[in-house]
């Protein structure tokens, strides 16, 4: 039997819940898991946090996520019921062969994204707003530097960025998007790199999904992450994505 993927979902809302759930049929007994989201199962989000039922409301997400996910098939996943921080960051990515980024913030993205960079640790991104979704493959590993979070959004937004809690977001959306970070997360584990350096944009009133081509940004900070410092005051929350 080939060696296990350990993967790590950061989140799981309405992106990590058809992610994981994808993976795990898709990769089933290659993987081992471990979900981490502070969260609770809340009503008002069952529409699109697929792996949750109407009597798992108020129970930890992480938990039943896990034990939904188990059912599913042999699977080895682990439950943590905590948020992705800067002081726990390096110590969570110890062993991880790939992260699914599924956070509902900026700059828990962003701290995904640095983390990794200095674990090398591959990085499926995704966020949506309302009826727009985007999906990103990055590999700090790659040389030259593939194009990262950074070098698309270069940092944590400041200002009147619309939020999911502002205009919300569309199940679908999140649907289509988490079915794509699998098919991403899939081909990265598989050594397949020619998702690098694309961004994929879904729209859904359009019906359409378009893949963009995306440079390295010159002077990227995470092409050379050596001396970067996760202070927690470069993560401070600020716009939901
Ligand atoms: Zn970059």
């Amino acid at each position: 039997m080939s060696k296990l993927h350990h993967v790590l979902f950061v989140g799981m809302g309405g992106l990590g819940c058809p992610a994981a759930r994808a993976l795990v049929l898709a990769m089933g007994s290659e993987l081992a898991l471990t979900i981490l989201d502070d969260d609770v199962v809340d009503e008002t989000n069952l529409h699109r946090q697929v792996l949750f039922e109407d009597g798992d409301v108020g129970r930890a997400k992480a938990d039943t996520a896990a034990a939904r996910l188990s059912a599913l098939g042999d699977v080895e996943v682990h439950a943590r019921r905590e948020r992705f921080e800067p002081s726990t960051a390096r110590a969570r990515l110890d062993g991880v062969d790939l992260v699914v980024e599924g956070a509902d913030n900026f700059a828990t993205k962003f701290l995904v994204a640095d983390a990794c960079a200095l674990a090398r640790v591959p990085v499926v991104h995704a966020g949506a707003v309302g009826w727009n979704g985007w999906a990103l493959a990055t590999d700090p590993r790659a040389l030259p530097h593939a194009p990262c979070l950074r070098c698309v959004f270069e940092d944590v937004p400041g200002g009147d960025v619309p939020t999911c809690a502002d205009v919300g977001v569309l199940g679908a959306v999140v649907g289509v998007l988490g079915a794509l970070q699998a098919k991403l997360a899939r081909a990265l584990l598989r050594g397949d790199d020619a998702w690098l350096g694309r961004v994929l944009h879904y729209r859904a009133l359009e019906g359409r999904l378009r893949s963009a081509n995306v440079r390295a940004r010159a002077g990227c900070p995470l092409d050379h992450p050596h001396d970067l410092d996760l202070r927690p005051e470069r993560y401070a929350p600020s716009c939901a994505f």
